[in-house]
């Protein structure tokens, strides 16, 4: 792994540099939880860095919840986005399979993909439903975002991870390579902490493909206890990393809008013929898993599921899909 290293004080500097000619993203402290925010130079300082995780996934700078996508583009600036999680940057592995296949191409996805930079942060810590090392991926990117931080007492380390992340990191003009390992040794044993504490509180939990298999195998009457609580809110599939549904609405004048949709919501396999294979709450609530941990993983090679937990914290009816995989697995 290849590491620059340079102050904190002037990576802030950079960054308020930086938002003359960038709109600059990050997250920052709320009330209850830290979330992106666009930020200013007085909001520069206050990025959290290292700590689980933001509240909305990171699909959200890249899928808005509607766009009208007949009406002309406007230029946009360069974008930085600092501190996603690598459970976030990972699904964006699924996104670009799906928005950028060169049958279907979004045009709208990949503009903002290539206008974007994405700055990953390790996570140092873990949330309670943190899950990403069940599903094979670490806690820290190696390969879908441009970079990535971690912050030591008065100094920030940046390691590269795409020739974008090498180019900003060159351009900057702020960063020293780390020519000493012994510097970033304590990255290294940040990870191997983080992977402990995900494997010890996940040790009952079944792998992806294991996972696939049971839910594969299970018949109705799990799925109508399980949904009991459901109410079919949506929340679970609007916050997750890699849902991608959506609809294309016909407006007058001719013009399309795109709208993020869920599989969730009554109606969404609704037939102009009134026929609908998912007209019963169990079947809605099924099919998110099935879509998740059989179909997808049958389909693409990303995963579908990261692991980061938003959807068991985001559900009204409190039903947690771990909870229910482990049973399955007893
Ligand atoms: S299904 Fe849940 S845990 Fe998995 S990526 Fe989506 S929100 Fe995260
Ligand atoms: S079908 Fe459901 S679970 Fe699958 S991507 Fe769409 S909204 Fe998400
Ligand atoms: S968040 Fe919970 S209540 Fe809402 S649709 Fe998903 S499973 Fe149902």
């Amino acid at each position: 792994m290849e590491y620059f290293y340079t102050k904190k004080t002037a990576w802030d500097e950079l960054l308020v540099r930086l938002l003359v000619s960038h709109d600059i993203f990050g997250p920052v402290a709320g009330e209850h939880f830290q979330e992106y925010e666009h930020l200013s130079s007085a909001t520069v300082p206050e990025v959290i860095y290292n700590r689980p995780k933001p509240a909305s996934p990171l699909k959200i700078f890249f899928l808005p919840v509607r766009e009208n996508v007949t009406s002309p583009r406007k230029q946009e600036k360069q974008r930085i986005i600092i501190g996603a999680p690598a459970c976030d940057t990972e699904a964006l592995g699924l996104l670009d399979e799906i928005y950028l296949d060169s049958d279907f191409e979004d045009v709208f996805y990949r503009s903002r993909r290539q206008n974007t930079i994405i700055i990953s942060s390790d996570c140092f810590d873990v949330m309670e439903h943190c899950h990403c090392t069940s599903y094979g991926i670490r806690p820290w990117d190696e390969k879908k975002a441009d970079a990535a931080v971690a912050v030591k007492g008065d100094t920030l380390f940046i390691r590269i991870i795409s020739e974008k992340g090498r180019k900003f990191i060159s351009d900057t003009g702020v960063f020293t390579p780390v020519t000493d390992s012994s510097m970033v040794s304590f990255i290294d044993s940040r990870h191997r902490e983080t992977e402990s504490m995900l494997e010890r509180a996940n040790r009952l939990l079944p792998d992806y493909a294991r996972t696939g298999s049971l839910v594969k195998e299970s018949g109705q009457a799990l799925w109508v206890k399980h949904s009991a609580t459901c109410v079919s809110c949506g929340a679970c599939t609007t916050i997750c990393p890699t849902c991608t549904c959506f609809l294309l609405i016909d407006k007058p004048g001719f013009h399309k809008v795109k709208q993020m949709d869920a599989c969730q919501y009554p109606g969404f396999e609704r037939t102009a013929g009134g026929e609908d294979p998912l007209g019963e709450l169990h079947e809605r609530f099924r099919n998110r898993y099935m879509c998740k941990y059989v179909w997808k993983p049958a389909k693409f090679h990303s995963t579908a599921c990261t692991g980061c937990g938003r959807c068991i914290e985001a559900c009204i009816g409190k039903i947690d899909k771990n909870k229910l995989f482990m049973e399955l697995a007893k």
